[in-house]
């Protein structure tokens, strides 16, 4: 339980790769704080299961995540995890959900970062983990607030690194591909408008088309490659950006 006595905050963690990490990370012996929304009776049993608090503020807003900074209090790992898709061609792209998903996908890292890493910095150590996706690194249409926030997180990742080289505070993206979630679930439907295909074309000629493996990653992936970032042993990898993608960006 190489983690016990650090305390991380993991944006996005009642559903998806957000609460397979906090679980991974709360396995390990650090006190997790979970984030994002859900019905009551699940937020309750997760906080249970996790001896979790949870903390229910909206990261589309600057406010709301300096509500979540302020509860949290002083964190050692932080895992900007809560993302959002929306699916539309760029004429066509409601302006205010491309506001909301730079806001939520790309500054809410910022201002999370921003309000954590003074206690990284004055304790020597912290890792900062920015869930990107290969989308960080490759386009595709119809995708365009969550390609350009996600490219965005990249680079601020980047950044975060050369600032922090000597802190010991280090700053790295995940880059999943497809992971089976809600996330990909309700894209589907749109993904079927603006192609003009049924549910198992996308599944198969869009989705899993882009990755060799033919097979969705896994929560549990994205979580051992998060738990990775936090040993001592990783404390010389920042500012990289680990693809998960089943060979996606290979090509
Ligand atoms: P998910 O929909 O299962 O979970 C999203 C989490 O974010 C939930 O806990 C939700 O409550 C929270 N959230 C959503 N809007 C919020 C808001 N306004 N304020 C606070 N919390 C909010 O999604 P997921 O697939 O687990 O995605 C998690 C991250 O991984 C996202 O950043 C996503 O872009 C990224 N990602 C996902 C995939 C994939 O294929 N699923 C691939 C690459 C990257």
């Amino acid at each position: 339980m190489f983690l016990e006595g650090k305390r991380a905050l993991v944006t996005g963690s009642t559903s998806g790769i957000g609460l397979a990490i906090a679980r991974a990370l709360r396995a390990e012996g650090a006190l997790v704080t979970l984030s994002g929304f859900g019905d009551a009776e699940t937020i309750a049993a997760l906080k249970d299961e996790l001896s979790a608090p949870h903390i229910a503020a909206d990261l589309s807003t600057r406010a709301g995540v300096e509500e979540m900074m302020g509860a949290a209090g002083p964190v050692d790992i932080l895992v900007n995890n809560a993302g959002m898709q929306h699916v539309a061609p760029v004429e066509s792209f409601p302006v205010e959900m491309w506001d909301k998903i730079i806001a939520l996908n790309l500054t809410s890292a910022f201002d999370a970062c921003r309000m954590a890493i003074p206690h990284m910095k004055a304790g020597g150590w912290g890792r900062i983990i920015n869930i990107a996706s290969a989308h960080s690194l490759r386009a595709s249409p119809f995708k365009s607030a969550y390609v350009a926030a996600k490219h965005g997180l990249y680079g601020f990742t980047k950044t975060l690194a050369l600032e922090l080289a000597t802190s010991g505070v280090t700053a790295n993206c995940i880059s999943p591909g497809y992971v089976w979630t809600p996330l990909v679930e309700n894209q589907i439907p749109d993904t079927m408008a603006a192609r003009g295909l049924t549910r198992e074309q996308v599944m198969n000629d869009v989705l899993l088309a882009k990755q060799p493996t033919k097979r969705f990653v896994q929560v549990e992936e994205v979580a051992a490659t998060a738990v990775f970032l936090c040993r001592d042993e990783a404390g010389n990898m920042t500012g990289a950006n680990l693809s998960i993608d089943g060979g996606w960006t290979a090509e």
